[in-house]
């Protein structure tokens, strides 16, 4: 189907980056297991008590930045330069697509590469951050700076939300990996694919609402599924 149903768009969530060493987040040993999301990851949360929602991010900057790219990352990054994947839409904010090699990804989530100030603007990278834990001021106005990732609460980035939907759109193949497709609207991009006439892969531990109406499902994990198509697509 990569081959046949050209273009194909990837579409990935937390379960490709599992194998990285990076909970994902509604499992029963995911990260919301331990930490309330309202509390922790909503905007009103950082609003109210920023020091401890960057206690929380502190922690899992350390799992993010230890992590590194694996099979599946690399498996699309391959697939990408062999022409057979047009672009990774990733609600995952760990940077680890590009890492691989991926060119064209776009994180509908935001990603940890920089944090912002919410009351001037001024955005610093990552590094910087990181050097200036544990509650990074604004170098410009001293505010406390907020990671650029989206906050429940918060509207996803709009220029990413449209070439997600448009790059669905004309998919010959959506095919989603590592994403139980339960957070909106993202879940609903397999929808715009389906009627525009595209089909539907799912690779994802676990059951999907879309299962019945996907083309092919393969209930196992990224890396070694993907991996295995690149070597039969290399063939
Ligand atoms: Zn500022």
């Amino acid at each position: 189907m990569i081959r046949d149903r050209q273009p194909c768009v990837v579409l990935t969530g937390a379960g490709i980056s599992t194998e990285s060493g990076i909970p994902d987040f509604r499992s029963p040993t995911g990260i919301w297991a331990r930490y309330d999301p309202m509390e922790y990851a909503t905007i009103s949360a950082f609003r109210r008590d920023p020091v401890k929602v960057w206690e929380f991010y502190a922690r899992r900057f350390e799992v993010l930045t230890r992590a590194e790219p694996n099979d599946g990352h690399r498996a699309l990054a391959e697939l990408e330069r062999l022409g057979l994947v047009r672009a990774v839409v990733t609600q995952n904010i760990d940077g680890l697509h590009e890492r691989a090699g991926s060119r064209e990804v776009i994180e509908v989530h935001g990603s940890i590469r920089s944090a912002s100030c919410l009351a001037c603007g001024t955005r610093v990278p990552f590094e910087e951050v990181l050097a200036a834990l544990p509650v990074p001021p604004c170098p410009a106005c001293g505010e406390i700076l907020k990671p650029d990732v989206v906050m429940f609460g918060e509207l996803l980035p709009a220029g990413a939300i449209e070439r997600a939907e448009g790059l669905a759109r004309q998919a010959g193949l959506l095919l989603v990996v590592g994403s139980a497709l339960e957070v909106h609207p993202i879940a609903g991009l397999p929808d715009v694919t389906l009627a525009a006439r595209g089909a539907l892969g799912i690779v994802n531990r676990g059951p999907t609402p879309y299962d019945r109406r996907a083309n092919v499902k393969i209930d196992d994990g990224a890396g070694k599924t993907l991996s295995a198509a690149v070597a039969e697509l290399r063939g």
